[in-house]
């Protein structure tokens, strides 16, 4: 039996991956901080531990794992990354972590370890045209990312690149460019767009209103949990070592996320936009590489992973759990 370690198990990709693993017939061990929030996980063995500390990371390895996946980090939304107020913890916390865990997985001799970047790691003076960003894996350099979370990011991509040169250690890179869906966070503060207006549209009465941070006009690409999963996994029985971009080439502007979010709702809402953190002007996922080198590239469209995330946070709104954040 194929057996894996998931670090980051009690988040967001990182539980729905543990179900992944297990569908596809895997021995799998968890580890974070905390259990997943909104469903029991389906990992045979869950750790609670701090992967900052180098002997935890050595702990959970005591025995041979055939793929470690690393997605553990101190992470969220637009809220979390781009204020400032975090950035200390985000790049000391995440840069613990995938130090201490990728030493451990050499001395363990770990056969092959999946680490999760981020498309934030790609330069600013390449995503101000919100028609026309580029997000090609070659154009990361020079590195001008927008926020600490994306030079952290950066500086992993580069450590897990180096062990792979100097220590042969089979290594695997994706560029995840904002995953979504079912039982992510969407109230906690590090929800991220789509999340955030599922939950602002559920709760306005029709014919209200909503806030929006910004004008609206910047341009993202969101994927579906469903389809970054499987690409993870293609990715993993590949030998394409990466950097490569995970993520969808469906661009959006943020008003036209909001009006989707209210189509599938049945809503009509005004939309007040009122400063906030914001992040790149433009962004989207190129997938030219992902098609180029695995022959395939997620295609779900946007309307039916966002139908899915709206319904369940309706659940989530009904069952009372919402805890009033703007
Ligand atoms: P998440 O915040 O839901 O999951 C990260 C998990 O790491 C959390 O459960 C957290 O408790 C855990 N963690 C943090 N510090 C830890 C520590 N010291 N020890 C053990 N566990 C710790 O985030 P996610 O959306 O599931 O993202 C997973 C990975 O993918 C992260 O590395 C993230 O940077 C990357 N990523 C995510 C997206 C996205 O859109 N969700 C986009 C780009 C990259």
């Amino acid at each position: 039996m194929v057996n894996a370690l998931v670090c980051g198990a009690g988040g967001f990709i990182g539980s729905n991956l543990v179900k992944q693993l297990k569908k596809e017939g895997y021995w799998v061990r968890g580890i974070d901080l905390k259990h997943p929030e909104f469903s029991k996980t389906k990992a045979d063995d869950f750790v609670i531990g701090d992967l900052r500390n180098p002997d935890i990371c050595r702990h959970v390895l005591d025995q041979p794992f055939d793929e470690v996946y690393q997605l553990a980090a101190d992470m969220g939304g637009a809220g979390y990354v781009f204020t400032g107020d975090n950035d200390a913890d985000i790049m000391h916390n995440s840069a613990l972590i995938n130090l201490n865990m990728l030493e451990a997985c050499y001395q363990r001799d770990m056969k092959k370890i999946f680490y999760s970047s981020s498309a934030c790691i790609y330069p600013k003076y390449n995503q101000t045209d919100p028609d026309n960003p580029k997000t090609a894996e070659n154009s990361a350099y020079p590195a001008y990312p927008d926020s600490e979370y994306g030079w952290e990011k950066l500086f992993s991509e580069r450590l897990y690149l180096s062990f792979h040169r100097n220590h042969n250690m089979d290594i695997r890179i994706a560029r995840f460019h904002n995953i979504f869906g079912p039982e992510g966070s969407w109230n906690d503060g590090r929800e991220k767009a789509p999340a955030a207006f599922c939950r602002k549209v559920a709760e306005a009465p029709d014919g209200g209103e909503i806030k929006m941070w910004g004008d609206g006009k910047q341009t993202r690409s969101f994927l579906y949990i469903d389809e970054c999963l499987e690409t993870v996994m293609r990715l993993m029985k590949s030998n394409i070592i990466g950097p490569i971009n995970i993520g969808s080439e469906e661009m959006v502007t943020i008003n036209g996320l909001a009006e989707m979010v209210m189509n599938i709702a049945g809503k009509k809402l005004r939309i007040k936009h009122i400063p906030g953190p914001l992040g790149v002007r433009g962004r989207n996922s190129d997938n030219q590489l992902i098609r180029d080198k695995l022959g395939w590239e997620p295609k779900y469209p946007l309307r039916e992973g966002l139908k899915k995330t709206y319904l369940w946070i309706k659940k989530q709104i009904k069952k009372g759990k919402n805890k009033e954040y703007e």
